[in-house]
């Protein structure tokens, strides 16, 4: 990759949980780079750390180890305002969209509230970008902002998270097991949407999932992780044509059926 489609690079990131017999090396020396505008499939099985590894992208956590750089710009142990900043060029969509609204709270205020890190000229547009946000993720303003989000299904609600996401106008979007609690077609529905989302945006995605044939669907490069470690990476056809991992195989024997166009 050259430089200047160079987005994130990290460099032998490490995270170690406890101490002494109860140590674990939850990320153990992961150097990665991600591209503008291409969508990445971060992929394993639970507990391999991908979600480590992503909370430390999100300078959610602090590195044991390594350095995180971001447009070239060294944010390892950025905090404060300028952690602040960070958080408009990269935002993350969790598995579940219940936990991240407030329960009694309408979708509106929820939506309303993230503005307060948006740039400013979305800011000051004030309902109109959550407006836009919301239809730009196929979603109704009218029916959704007087919502509670019990009041939405599940895919409608992850839509909802991902338009919060959008009003701030990242750059950079990690979607952490995003579309596991969603049924198949809408699942489908999500996944395209954020492969639109991709072009129209020119943003980057890091797609961490546990299910490769989700990632082979969706990403350009797929980085396999296991116990800690990127084990296998490159183009999504590759690594599934020719795993070169008996990892990576284990998975791809998880898939029950490919489906490049589904
Ligand atoms: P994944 O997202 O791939 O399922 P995680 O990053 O959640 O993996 O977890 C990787 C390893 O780190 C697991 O062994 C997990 O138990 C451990 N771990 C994650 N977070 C913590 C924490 N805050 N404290 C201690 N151990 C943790
Ligand atoms: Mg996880």
């Amino acid at each position: 990759m050259s430089d200047d489609r160079e987005l994130l690079r990290v460099e032998g990131l490490t995270k170690v949980f406890g101490r002494g017999k109860d140590e674990v090396r939850a990320v153990d020396g992961v150097d990665l780079r991600l591209a503008r505008g291409e969508i990445t499939a971060l992929v394993g099985q639970s507990g391999s750390g991908k979600s480590t590894l992503g909370r430390l992208l999100l300078r959610l956590l602090d590195p044991t180890a390594g350095r995180v750089v971001f447009d070239g710009g060294d944010v390892t142990a950025v905090r404060g305002a300028r952690r602040r900043d960070y958080w408009r060029d990269v935002q993350a969509v969790f598995q579940d969209p219940f936990a991240a609204f407030h329960q009694y709270r309408r979708v509106e205020s929820t939506l309303a509230a993230a503005l307060r890190l948006a740039p400013d000229a979305e800011r000051e547009h004030g309902r109109a970008a959550v407006e836009a946000a919301l239809e730009a993720v196929g979603l109704d303003p009218e029916r959704t902002l007087p919502k509670r989000p019990h009041e939405l299904s599940g895919g409608q609600l992850q839509r909802a998270m991902i338009a919060r996401a959008l009003m701030v106008r990242p750059r950079l979007l990690i979607a952490d097991e995003a579309t596991s609690m969603l049924d198949a077609s809408v699942r489908v529905t999500v996944l395209n949407l954020l492969a639109d989302l991709r072009e129209s945006r020119e943003m980057s995605v890091l797609f961490v999932t546990h299910d490769l044939g989700q990632a082979y669907y969706l990403a350009d490069r797929i980085l396999v992780m296991h116990r800690g470690r990127i084990v296998e990476s490159g183009p999504a056809e590759q690594v599934v044509a020719e795993p070169e991992h008996a990892y990576t195989r284990s998975l791809l024997a998880d898939v029950p059926k490919l489906h490049p166009q589904a």
